[in-house]
């Protein structure tokens, strides 16, 4: 079979010829129909997290359950199921066992410390695969495996209820699904930050009530908290440290910031404000299962539409490539039938 791989020296991606993997106890082997390329997958292949050669990267792949392995009761042959970065916990910490199980010690990750699914075949631990529902598009699923239960999660972690205002800053591919979660999950108002106008037009349409454009608004901050009175939450998908500090600037007494862009920098944090202010900063990391599941039915109900380019296998090294010199608009989505 076909596979995207970290080349030998971990400056990229190479696609070639791999065996079709073995299943042991408790696992499955799905035929991949899609896989996403994130910008994770860009980190993995460059040892930004440590050097993995010849992995086959992918944590945003679709596709049909095609065999079991002994012990298997939560899947059937024909269930079609995602392959996500959370691949799988221990099952018994305190953070497994109390809803956080992203945060589990002992985790892997699917196309960084395990195999992922940029591959035609891949192997799913049966119990932690989330079933994708009937009537959503697989190759939308993709995008919802990694981008979407991303930004829905972080919604949630904002505390967001109906009638609240939420900024979104940083509306790129994942932005852009955090102002849909926002907005007809959440019944939220929702303010979208960036200082590019063709994302900021896209959030419009998606249904962004307030466009902020950070080249033409000179104080982001004050702005938001002029027309919104303050932000309810706050969430930061932009790989920025301004984005990090203003956000902090645009939530009201009692707000909540959640950071999911992962700049290697350290925001500033006035604790005046924060105290005076009551504020919460918190770090939010992907989902848990139950929260793919609930972010797949939504997408199954047409609330939340992911936008996604399908490409080839073999185009795999070019949009590496793209993606490093940031050439790329939208979601590409290696389609395995093309
Ligand atoms: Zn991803
Ligand atoms: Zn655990």
């Amino acid at each position: 079979m076909k596979a995207v791989v970290v080349n030998p020296n971990s400056t990229g991606v190479e696609v070639v010829e791999h065996d079709i993997p073995e299943i042991g106890y408790g696992e499955a082997l799905v035929k991949v129909e899609y896989c996403g390329v994130c910008h994770t997958d860009l980190h993995v292949a460059h040892g930004d997290f440590g050097q993995v050669p010849g992995r086959i990267l992918g944590h945003e792949g679709i596709g049909i359950v095609e065999k079991l392995g002994e012990g298997v009761t939560s899947l059937k042959i024909g269930d079609r199921v995602s392959i996500a970065w959370f691949f799988e916990g221990c099952g018994h910490c305190e953070y497994c066992t109390t809803g956080r199980e992203t945060l589990c010690r002992s985790v892997k990750n699917a196309g960084y410390s395990v195999d992922g699914g940029m591959s035609e075949y891949a192997v799913v631990t049966a119990e932690y695969a989330v079933k994708v529902p009937e009537g959503l598009d697989p190759a939308q699923a993709s995008s919802i495996t990694c981008a979407g239960v991303t930004t829905y999660k972080a919604i949630k972690e904002s505390g967001a209820a109906p009638g609240q205002w939420i900024a979104v800053y940083g509306v790129g591919g994942l932005g852009n699904l955090a102002v849909q979660y926002a907005k007809k999950v959440f019944n939220t108002h929702v303010v979208a930050v960036d200082i590019n106008q063709d994302k900021l037009d896209l959030a419009k349409e998606v249904g962004a009530d307030l466009i902020v454009n950070g080249h033409d608004i000179k104080d982001v901050p004050a702005y938001i908290q002029e027309k919104t009175g303050g932000c309810h939450g706050v969430v930061v998908s932009a790989v920025s440290k301004v984005a990090f500090n203003q956000a902090v600037d645009s939530v009201r007494a009692g707000g909540t910031v959640v950071a999911v862009g992962l700049p290697s920098e350290y925001m500033e944090l006035s604790i005046v404000k924060a105290v005076l202010d009551g504020i919460r900063v918190v770090g939010s990391l992907v989902g848990t299962r139950k929260d793919l599941e609930e972010a797949f039915a939504f997408g199954a109900q047409g609330l939340v539409v992911p936008v996604v380019e399908k490409v080839p296998i073999d185009s795999a090294p070019q949009v590496f490539e793209d993606m490093e010199h940031g050439r790329i608009q939208g979601r590409k989505v290696i389609d395995f039938s093309l």
